[in-house]
């Protein structure tokens, strides 16, 4: 089962590097095997709760005032994109794309907001039921400020 994981990152990287994508260089691909999709922290139940019981109600709210208070009303921009967002929301938190987390912190230290991405990942990640057992004691994936600084760090002739 482990082999086989691991055989999977080895053949996505080598499809990747493939033909069909052969100006990707393979120093730029980043591979993840953790997240808050697997961490014991993440929370997509307690974020349904928050987003039905209370944001959606605030944001949905703080539509109507800013139509009401601006010259285009329903067509003011930042109407629109609540009209918009409040949808796209409800589908995503359908498809638990977004999770509540108390322990979680963001690159600069401060404490992740309300609603985290299941594709975040910081370092207080612990596994979940299940996690580890998938990753076989693998080394921990680097973090996103990690890895976008192995990017975009200059390559040593
Ligand atoms: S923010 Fe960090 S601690 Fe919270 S669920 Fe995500 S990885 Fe886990």
């Amino acid at each position: 089962m482990a082999f086989g994981f691991r055989s999977t990152l080895q053949k996505l990287k080598e499809w990747l590097s493939s033909n069909r994508y052969k100006g990707v260089d393979p120093e730029r691909i980043a591979i993840r095997t953790q997240g808050c999709w697997s961490c014991v922290h993440f929370s997509t139940e307690k974020a349904q709760n928050l987003w039905w019981d209370e944001a959606r109600q605030k944001l949905l709210q703080k539509g109507i005032t800013l139509a009401l208070s601006t010259p285009l009303g329903e067509k003011d921009l930042k109407v629109l994109a609540i009209r918009k967002g409040a949808p796209q929301m409800d589908a995503q938190m359908t498809a638990q794309q977004w999770g509540c987390c108390k322990v979680g912190i963001k690159a600069d230290g401060t404490p992740v907001d309300n609603f985290v991405a299941s594709t975040f990942l910081c370092r207080m990640w612990t596994g979940a039921q299940g996690a580890s057992v998938a990753r076989e004691g693998a080394a921990s994936d680097r973090l996103p400020e990690e890895e976008l600084a192995r990017i975009h760090e200059k390559k040593v002739e």
